[in-house]
């Protein structure tokens, strides 16, 4: 992608919640990404048969025992101009962490990069075993990241990733799915 970088993490206590729409999406996502838009979970499922590496994010969640809630406003609260944020607020439930990311665009291959981006952030955060308080969170951060301002961190890795599901859902489009 020629662009700046897009995602970015922010400092926020966004509270997870579950809304009534995917429970009627017919669109069929492994267990621990639960999508709460759904047009944007029926591009997820297709991604997963077209991106190797968001494959690879999505089945590294379960892996790290987490639940990653994505969600789409148009305005992410948090922060005006970020395409998407992870939420440094961990819900703890049992040996699993439940995660929150917003994303401002629900359709297009960047959109799903910006997912990708954030999927990498969540697994930056779980691959971290003390990551369950907002202060542990920001800590990792800032120790893992840079920080672009207060609050707010990159990390190469997210971008890596977000540019690499962007080239793999272009190139699909010239070769058959994977399996
Ligand atoms: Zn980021």
């Amino acid at each position: 992608m020629n662009r700046a970088s897009v995602g970015i993490v922010v400092l926020s206590a966004l509270m997870v919640s579950a809304g009534a729409e995917a429970e009627t999406c017919p669109a069929t996502l492994p267990s621990q990404i639960r999508v709460m838009d759904c047009g944007l979970a029926t591009s997820v499922a297709d991604v997963l048969t077209r991106s190797a590496t968001f494959k690879q994010l999505v089945e590294g969640i379960a892996a790290l025992n987490g639940i990653v809630y994505v969600v789409v406003e148009p305005t992410p609260r948090v922060h005006k101009t970020a395409l998407g944020v992870l939420s440094h607020h961990v819900a703890v439930s049992g040996n699993l962490r439940v995660l929150r990311i917003v994303v401002r665009q629900d359709r297009g291959d960047a959109a799903l990069a910006t997912v990708a981006h954030e999927l990498r952030h969540a697994t930056e955060l779980l691959e971290d075993p003390a990551a369950q308080t907002d202060a542990a969170v920001a800590a990792l951060f800032a120790r893992i990241g840079v920080e672009l301002a207060p609050g707010v961190f990159e990390t190469n890795a997210a971008i890596v990733s977000e540019r690499a599901v962007f080239r793999e859902l272009q190139e699909s489009r010239r070769r058959p799915r994977l399996e």
